[in-house]
């Protein structure tokens, strides 16, 4: 057993577990868009960078990686109510077939913002995945591919954050209370 970081209260979800679900989302973009002349992954920066490139790789249908990076919340883990558009997109995905890559849903209101957004430009089509989801969602944005429900601590590790730190552990962790709050 690794030492944990002191802020690290439990691994919640290991990196085999991780990498396994990772390749069957992989599989069942495959499946769902067998045929498409090309799809276009949105990595949400920077929480999903890691997991934009491993699906990415694990994909075989033809697509490509563009993102966009979004800031909801402060170097706490409080929400301020703001979406903010920190980097847009490089290219236009007028009549391109578009999935949103995000790495958490918590309330809903990031993946509701950039749905929103993103279906104003008009692409062929538009699907939303999140590596993980926690359980307060209320909004009616849909999520079609989703990884793994968690429950409502913060969690850090594999793209994740708090403060900027703990994202290359390669697991998913539940940060002690007393550090966030
Ligand atoms: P929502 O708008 O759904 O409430 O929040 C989504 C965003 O909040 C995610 O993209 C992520 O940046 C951040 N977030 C929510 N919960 C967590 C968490 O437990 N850990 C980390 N690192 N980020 C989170």
């Amino acid at each position: 057993m690794t030492d944990l970081h002191p802020d690290i209260k439990r691994i919640l979800i290991t990196e085999d577990e991780i990498q396994k679900r990772v390749a069957e989302l992989a599989a069942e973009i495959d499946r769902d868009y067998q045929g498409a002349d090309l799809v276009v992954l949105i990595g949400i920066l920077k929480g999903a960078f890691i997991f934009t490139a491993d699906i990415s790789r694990k994909m075989t249908v033809p697509h490509t990686v563009d993102f966009m990076s979004i800031s909801s919340y402060g170097d706490q883990a409080v929400f301020d109510g703001a979406v903010r558009l920190i980097l847009d997109l490089r290219k236009p995905i007028a009549d391109q077939h578009v999935i949103v890559v995000e790495d958490i849903v918590d309330t809903g209101h990031t993946m509701d913002y950039l749905y929103q957004t993103l279906q104003g430009r008009h692409p062929a089509s538009l699907k939303t995945c999140t590596l993980f989801k926690k359980e307060r969602n209320s909004l009616e944005v849909p999520l079609d591919y989703v990884g793994f429900d968690l429950p409502d601590v913060w969690v850090v590790g594999y793209g994740l954050d708090y403060a900027d730190k703990h994202r290359t552990l390669p697991y998913i962790a539940e940060l002690k209370k007393e550090v966030y709050s």
